[in-house]
């Protein structure tokens, strides 16, 4: 089991030690953060865009924000005595706490039911940044199998805590991996926002699973009679396991893009169970590093877990899944989202996803065959 501990930060924010099955007990001192810090400041701002009906955080205090600091005071790195960082233990395997600079929060509250132009709210909810592991160089592809397995419990354990929080109505854990993507820390790390909307692209992608569901009499879900269809199609196929697949989506929308799905019907990650844990631990680094695989240098990604929307009936048709993104579309050319894209929302893809689907097969990472076979208890 990973071990969990909680504590609080100088400034009162939340931290949580997730440390690897079979670790010893925390030493207390870790626990202890040592920093003055000033008090938090107030949340900013969500606005409500009455054209679009969509909820636009304005967050003028993260301008502010860590940026690309000197290598020995980077924020997420263990605590050294030259380097006193928001972790205060001199060693870790996973931590999660609350982001210093968030979007959303500190506090949690329902926001305007009803929003109209001129609506604006407290921008509540919660962000919390997930350092994967103590060292700074890397990548999650490279955790190993026993550290990704503790990220496993630390999404899930986060996805169950904050689904609780007052307000909530989604919650969203993800990377964004490489400068190219506008990352501003280099160690290994990922976020997860949980909101107090539901975002636009997960109302859209839950109003398209209801209304499969409603047709289907509640017998089937929109991911998984997809997932049915990639399978017994196959041409899009990358990885199939015992719990979990993988496909390039029939109309991606990104050079490279990938689907990673749980054969059995849940909301979340916090309803995967242990074979499913042990088994995502191995499928998703070997995506990962096929991603990686394809060009000299590492290939910058969006990894987002779509889980389903709190509210009720969107838990019902919602079925969790990653859609893993890159912008990238030759060793030494990114996509930019230009007119079509981020004005209309209209892909205009340059590459075929059976194309993409055939080099993500032939690129198979060193761990392969242990990925496929999916035996995460005896790794
Ligand atoms: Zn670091």
């Amino acid at each position: 089991m990973t071990r969990t501990t909680t504590t609080r930060l100088a400034d009162g924010r939340e931290l949580i030690y997730f440390d690897d099955a079979g670790s010893a007990e925390r030493p207390a001192e870790s626990l202890v953060d040592r920093r003055q810090l000033p008090g938090r400041a107030d949340p900013g701002q969500l606005r409500f865009d009455a054209l679009s009906r969509e909820w636009v955080a304005v967050a003028a205090h993260r301008q502010s924000r860590t940026h690309l600091p000197p290598a020995d005071q980077y924020p997420i790195c263990p605590t050294t005595p030259g380097n006193l960082s928001e972790i205060p233990s001199a060693d870790y395997d996973v931590a999660v706490f609350e982001n210093r600079f968030p979007s959303l929060g500190p506090a949690v509250s329902e926001i305007p039911a009803t929003p109209g132009w001129g609506t604006a709210a407290s921008a509540v909810g919660r962000c919390e940044v997930v350092a994967f592991t103590p060292d700074h160089a890397g990548s999650f592809a490279g955790l190993g199998w026993r550290r990704t397995r503790t990220v496993v419990d630390a999404w899930a354990h986060r996805t169950a805590a904050l689904s609780a929080l007052p307000g909530i109505r989604q919650v969203f854990p993800f990377e964004n991996r490489g400068p190219e993507i506008g990352v501003t820390l280099h160690h290994p790390h990922g976020q997860i926002y949980a909101y107090p909307f539901v975002t636009p692209r997960a109302a859209v992608l839950a109003a398209a699973a209801g209304e499969y569901f409603a047709q289907s009499d509640g017998r089937a879900t929109l991911t998984s009679s997809l997932l049915e269809a990639e399978r017994s199609e196959g041409t899009r196929m990358v990885l199939e396991g015992e719990h979990f697949s993988a496909y390039v989506p029939f109309a991606a929308r990104w050079p490279l893009e990938v689907h990673l799905v749980p054969h059995r019907q849940v909301p979340d990650l916090a309803a995967l169970n242990g074979m499913e844990r042990d088994e995502l631990a191995h499928l998703y680094p070997e995506l990962l590093r096929r991603f990686d695989a394809l060009y000299p240098t590492p290939t910058p990604y969006i990894a987002a877990w779509y889980q389903a929307p709190l509210e009720p009936d969107m838990r019902r048709a919602g079925h969790l899944h990653l859609q893993l993104t890159s912008p990238r579309r030759a060793a030494d050319k990114l996509k930019y989202l230009a007119g079509s894209e981020a004005a209309m929302g209209a892909f205009i893809s340059d590459t075929t996803p059976e194309s993409v689907a055939a080099l993500l097969r032939a690129v198979a990472g060193s761990e392969t065959s242990a990925a496929v076979a999916g035996d995460g208890a005896s790794a």
